[in-house]
């Protein structure tokens, strides 16, 4: 009798363990950079892996290139949220679309977006219109797999299938607005993608407790942002390293990672060290290719 109450406790504490771990998400940042070309930062993307879906926020120059090198199909993915319509984060949706198409995606791509989201994706098809004729009708690619859908998002609730939610909210990048983080849950396991931001009340609020941030940053040596108006401009609606640790304190994530990285007469290890001056918890530097996988544990796997 013993034995068998010992058996159904192991029984238990491994269908417990498994349990925990099927709340999982994986989040890989694809691009780490901002509208500056880079060759080893691509333009705003993150991809998270999370209930069978791959779901893409921001679609920033170069992420087909990364998908290709993540061996992750582009017929994989069929819903892009935009947190901005800033030119880094929105000129490769085109890419995503097209090349999509023509490695037959099977069902439409949803976009998700601002205000305006709506004008810019039927000009995107305006503007490729004969290229989309010309391959349906010379090689017969199906027009069906190529429609592209649009949402103009308001905060909220926006996307809910398979206990996967996603949650916008408006973030401050002022005169850019609106401007939305996404908030992903599923089960336990919770992400916050910041967008473009100075510090947002709104981000503290929903991020209070979530497994991962993953956050922008701009530094700029002050000698040098006191001498520059446009860099100080561009300051005021980003998030400097101060920011980012007050933001951090307030909501303590289990672990945070900065991207969009905009350095200026820094080093990007001067900038870290910013943050963890102010704040004790787990934050990295991300670099393109990064992943995160979250689960009972966290672990960080540079690429
Ligand atoms: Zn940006
Ligand atoms: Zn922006």
């Amino acid at each position: 009798m013993n034995q068998l109450k010992k058996s159904l406790f192991v029984l238990f504490i491994i269908l417990y363990a498994a349990a925990c771990n099927a709340d999982f998400i994986k989040v890989t940042l694809l691009g780490t950079g901002s509208p500056r070309p880079s060759i080893d930062r691509y333009g705003p993307s993150v991809l998270v892996e999370v209930g069978g879906k791959h779901l893409l926020f921001d679609s920033g120059r170069g992420v087909v290139q990364r998908l290709k090198q993540l061996e992750v199909s582009l017929s994989d993915i069929h819903h892009v949220f935009l947190t901005h319509l800033h030119s880094d984060h929105i000129s490769a949706l085109d890419d995503v679309w097209l090349t999509g198409w023509i490695y037959q995606r099977p069902s439409p791509l949803n976009v998700y977006g601002p205000k305006g989201t709506k004008s810019y994706v039927e000009n995107l098809k305006q503007a490729y219109a004969f290229d989309v004729q010309l391959r349906n009708q010379y090689s017969g690619l199906d027009l069906n797999a190529g429609v592209m859908t649009t949402s103009e998002i308001e905060p909220g609730v926006i996307y809910s299938e398979n206990g996967i939610r996603v949650t916008a909210f408006l973030v401050n990048h002022k005169p850019v607005d609106p401007a939305y983080g996404y908030r992903i849950d599923f089960g336990k396991r919770s992400v916050v993608i910041s967008g473009d931001t100075t510090y947002s009340q709104s981000l503290v609020d929903h991020t209070l407790g979530v497994d991962l941030l993953v956050h922008e940053i701009m530094s700029v040596k002050s000698k040098i942002l006191e001498k520059n108006p446009r860099l100080q401009k561009i300051q005021h609606y980003h998030t400097s390293p101060e920011q980012l640790a007050k933001v951090l304190e307030k909501t303590k994530p289990r672990a945070a990672v900065m991207t969009h990285v905009i350095v200026i007469g820094n080093s990007e290890d001067d900038v870290l060290q910013q943050v963890t001056d102010h704040y004790a918890g787990d934050v990295y530097m991300g670099h393109d290719l990064m992943s995160i996988e979250l689960g009972n544990n966290i672990k960080v796997i540079p690429y």
